[in-house]
């Protein structure tokens, strides 16, 4: 993939980057390495006052930066201009909490007799530079969650972005300079993902993060599993959108589509599948077709726009793909399932429902990135659940229900790494994120994402 921004509101393409040389990839290995040496050494009080200083710039640029994420993959620019907000909260949150987070953890006083010492306890190390593979989608935030809790437990940052989202990438290494770290903390590598192999094994890189596709996250993963390094996986999701008979169903409805086509539908947390007790299907039904069809799509830079253009090309003609198989064998679609008609320039779809899905069509089982809801009726929980496990997905789910044995049992059964109840899955710095299955592994966010890339190291003392 050339690296490149390419306006997907009309496919012109504004800007080209060569790749770094081998050697200049080299040389910014070297910088963090360096970086890393005297960085770790840092206090708490220090590195909370360099993740301070950075939130303050973003805030400050956050009309330019969102104009730009808007015009790299597409965004609605109001959806941009959260990310900037939400980037900024999890800065602050992980600056006033990062320490709290990394205290030295004692076992009980019993349990230290117990092992032969006087005192024991556990101390949160950090263990180096990281290597962050990064998606397109949400191109300020997937890198902000890596790097503020990275950076706050005395980690430095290599950010290895998507292709198309090179500015952004840029002004990412940018913002951590002028916010006053020192030179290598955090860098952008500006390479294709042919080079991260190299990049990973080299002995100077101890771990990685990857968000992004399977195929993608598996070859990460078995590189990284080669030379016996970390790593953190999130990859896709396909979630589960269930409604039962005790749910405000008005409710349910209105907060469906907003969880289907938020970032116009490419998110690995949006609701997919949407999952409907047969005693309410009708009337959600009709509330939910009619608000996918009162959306705009349009100019993604335009503030009444809702559903702006799919960030690419090949990601809209995926989703026509996926769209057109389950079409060919019998599916109906209530709404959509086309381009918008005069829009003869950019990667616009329109929102789709589609139903009277087989577990033979593709989409079914495979992640739908971009605006198309697949709805199935249901006749109890048990089939609800079948349905949502029936993926090899296990993100997130969410289920609207007013009866507690029920919320019991999605959240002993549905296989996902979070059951949002009556309301959309939506993350948050102190709620643990991530998934199961296929989704990946390992946990960002709150204490479990600060201590995924720590050295937990035992201090025993007789
Ligand atoms: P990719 O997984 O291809 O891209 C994500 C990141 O991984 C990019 O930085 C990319 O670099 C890099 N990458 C791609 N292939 C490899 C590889 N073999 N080894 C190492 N790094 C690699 O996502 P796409 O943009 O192609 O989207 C495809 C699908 O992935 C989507 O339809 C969706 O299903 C899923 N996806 C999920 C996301 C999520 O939030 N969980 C986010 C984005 C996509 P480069 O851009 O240079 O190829």
């Amino acid at each position: 993939m050339p690296i490149a921004t390419v306006n997907p509101a009309d496919g012109e393409t504004l800007k080209t980057f060569d790749p770094l040389s081998e050697r200049e990839t080299e040389r910014r290995i070297a910088r963090a390495d360096a970086a890393f040496r005297a960085y770790r050494t840092t206090s708490f009080a220090e590195r909370a006052r360099l993740m301070e200083a950075a939130a303050g710039l973003l805030e400050l640029d956050e009309r330019e930066v969102a104009r730009l994420v808007t015009t790299e993959m597409g965004k609605p620019v109001t959806a941009a201009r959260a990310e900037v907000a939400k980037c900024v909260k999890a800065m602050r949150w992980y600056a006033r909490h990062a320490e709290s987070l990394l205290a030295d953890e004692r076992p009980d006083e019993a349990d230290v007799r117990d092992s032969g010492a006087v005192s024991a306890r556990v101390h949160y190390r950090p263990l180096g530079p990281v290597l962050a593979v990064m998606p397109w989608n949400f191109p300020l935030w997937q890198v902000i969650r890596f790097a503020a809790p990275a950076l706050m437990a005395g980690n430095v940052g290599l950010l290895k972005h998507a292709s198309n989202v090179p500015q952004t990438a840029l002004y990412l290494e940018e913002l951590f300079q002028r916010a006053g770290y020192a030179e290598g903390c955090f860098q952008t590598l500006l390479v294709s993902s042919g080079a991260i192999e190299s990049v990973l094994r080299d002995p100077r890189v101890v771990a990685a993060t990857l968000t992004g596709s399977e195929p993608a996250g598996r070859s990460v993963a078995a590189i990284a599993g080669d030379e016996v390094k970390k790593t953190v996986l999130e990859l896709g999701g396909s979630d589960p959108f269930i409604v039962m008979p005790s749910a405000d169903v008005a409710a349910a409805a209105r907060t469906a589509v907003t969880a289907r086509v938020q970032n116009t539908g490419q998110s690995c947390i949006a609701a997919k599948r949407f999952l409907v007790h047969t005693d309410v299907y009708d009337t959600f039904t009709e509330a939910f077709v009619a608000g996918m069809r009162e959306l705009t799509v349009g100019d993604p830079l335009d503030e009444a726009t809702d559903v702006g253009p799919l960030s690419s090309e090949r990601g809209r003609s995926d989703l026509e793909e996926l769209v057109n198989d389950a079409l060919a064998q019998g599916a109906t679609a209530l709404c959509g399932a086309r381009r918008p008609g005069g829009a003869d320039r950019g990667w616009y779809y329109e929102p789709t429902v589609l139903t009277g899905i087989t577990d033979r069509m593709r989409i079914h089982r495979e992640e739908s990135f971009g605006p198309v809801a697949s709805l199935y009726r249901v006749s109890d929980i048990q089939e609800a659940i079948d349905i949502a496990n029936d993926v090899p997905f296990g993100l997130s789910s969410n289920v609207w229900t007013h009866d507690d044995a029920e919320v019991d049992r999605f959240v002993r059964d549905l296989e996902a790494g979070g059951v949002y109840v009556n309301g959309m899955t939506a993350s948050h710095p102190a709620l643990p994120f991530g998934g199961v299955k296929r989704s990946g592994y390992g946990r960002e966010l709150a204490g479990h994402g600060i201590r995924e890339f720590c050295n937990a190291t035992t201090v025993w003392r007789a």
